[in-house]
């Protein structure tokens, strides 16, 4: 860690706010940036060193950069569902600085240390903010999981329903006992999409245009099955797991038990379990389908408490596109996946303000605490002397209503169309250059993460 001195050479760049969130609060205050990394948070009217440039944002406000570490870039293989050239610049134009892609629905799936490469290869030269990658646990694969952490991967995904596509098979407590193991072994983390598929086979399937039916088929007691299953095998071998897009609210007291007990489990929930309600999803409108679902109202309200009190850790996209065609008026048979990436920070700042949170609150959730899930946390996720210069620029107070136009996602299909939003993002800077301003993007310069230590 740098702590600021003269070792770190001349103050390249000074960025200026009246309103700069920090780890000790909110304040006005100037961040000297040098070679990429801050250096230090100087007071608001430190004077601009010689050579260093000065960027004011008056009273907009500096954020750390998001780390969203739950994205679905699907290349190389569907590109054509998205890529990290329009993914990255999506992220981008939200405030997002690093994302961590998901090993599925891209061909191959990132499963194999091989595969990893061929993902890599095909991200570097399209990379707007710094990528990482998650590796896959399948079935069959045990034997890779070990050369995929030694090549970098932050962590395992593994489904324990049917993932929707056939390279990604999901596994039974047998097979979930052998990969935890393995895995623990190593120090690693296992991250589980917790749905139990005798739950889901057991609830009634209604194909349609129904949203009630839909959320019938994906009933609240196969995520609280398949999560209370996962915290007793973790416990068992004292393995980290983290439970991905946490819907039912019926599972929070589970976690927090856990927790309290030792279990070294995390939990995220995602925008949309945060900002759209069952209750108001339009008939046909598969644009809100996702697995779990989007639940009630009511369910809403104890995740932000869950929230407020640390029982969930992390807000993260879950952004997993299609082509248009695969989004029919069916809820059974179309592609289920929300894309938000460019949407995240102003949904959920939206909401998060209603009811009485700070932007504090919102840059913990949705950047200090993925960047630690991931071990990025002396790199990303704060401003402070020593990380690096990623920053948002958000105006909070502003308002936009969505047009699916100004999305920089590939298929630019949304369940937020026609909401109006708060908070705009003016800019966004990775390691000190400018990625983004006012719709202008610069060339791709974003990083390959890879797992430290
Ligand atoms: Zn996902």
């Amino acid at each position: 860690m740098s702590d600021g001195g003269l070792d770190d050479g001349p103050v390249e760049l000074v960025l200026r706010s009246t309103r700069v969130i920090t780890p000790e609060g909110t304040r006005a205050a100037s961040v000297a940036v040098t070679a990429g990394k801050i250096t230090a948070v100087l007071a608001h009217d430190a004077e601009v060193p010689a050579g260093a440039r000065l960027e004011d944002f008056g009273d907009d406000v500096l954020l750390p950069g998001l780390v969203d570490t739950h994205v679905h870039v699907n290349d190389p293989g569907r590109t054509e569902w998205e890529g990290f050239w329009t993914a990255t610049r999506a992220a981008a134009a939200g405030g997002i600085t690093t994302l961590v892609d998901m090993p599925l629905n891209s061909l191959p799936p990132t499963t194999r240390a091989d595969h990893l490469r061929t993902k890599r290869d095909v991200a570097r030269a399209k990379a707007h903010i710094d990528v990482g990658f998650w590796g896959g646990a399948l079935p069959d694969n045990v034997k890779d999981l070990r050369p995929l952490h030694d090549a970098g991967v932050f962590g395992f995904k593994a489904f324990l329903s049917p993932s929707g596509v056939d390279e990604f098979p999901e596994l039974d407590q047998g097979q979930l006992a052998r990969s935890l193991a393995e895995i623990a072994g190593f120090g690693g983390l296992l991250i589980a999409h917790a749905e139990d598929p005798h739950h889901l086979a057991a609830a009634p399937q209604k194909s349609g245009r129904k949203y009630t039916d839909f959320l019938a088929s994906r009933p609240r007691d196969a995520e609280n099955t398949a999560i209370a299953n996962l915290i007793a095998q973790a416990g068992r071998v004292d393995a980290r797991v983290h439970v991905l897009h946490l819907s039912s609210s019926d599972a929070l007291p589970l976690i927090a038990a856990a927790k309290r007990e030792g279990v070294r489990v995390t939990a995220e929930t995602c925008p949309h379990y945060l900002t759209l309600t069952a209750e108001e999803v339009p008939d046909g409108a598969s644009e809100f389908k996702c697995c779990p679902p989007i639940r009630e109202a009511a369910n809403q309200d104890l995740l932000w408490q869950a929230l407020a009190d640390g029982t969930i850790d992390c807000v993260v996209t879950d952004h997993s596109p299609s082509t248009a065609d695969l989004k029919t008026d069916d809820f059974a048979t179309a592609w289920g996946g929300i894309s938000g990436l460019q949407l995240s920070l102003s949904a959920v700042w939206t909401e998060a303000r209603r009811r009485g949170h700070g932007l504090e609150d919102v840059v913990r959730w949705m950047s200090s605490r993925p960047a630690r899930l991931v071990g990025l946390d002396d790199r990303k996720g704060a401003i402070e002397a020593g990380r690096d210069a990623d920053f948002a620029v958000l105006a909070p107070d502003e308002t936009f209503t969505v047009d699916p136009a100004a999305l920089q996602h590939r298929n630019r299909i949304t369940a937020y169309a026609g909401r109006t939003l708060r908070g705009v993002v003016r800019s966004t800077w990775l390691r000190g250059e400018c990625v983004v301003r006012e719709g202008e993007f610069a060339e791709p310069g974003g990083r390959l993460l890879s797992r430290q230590g």
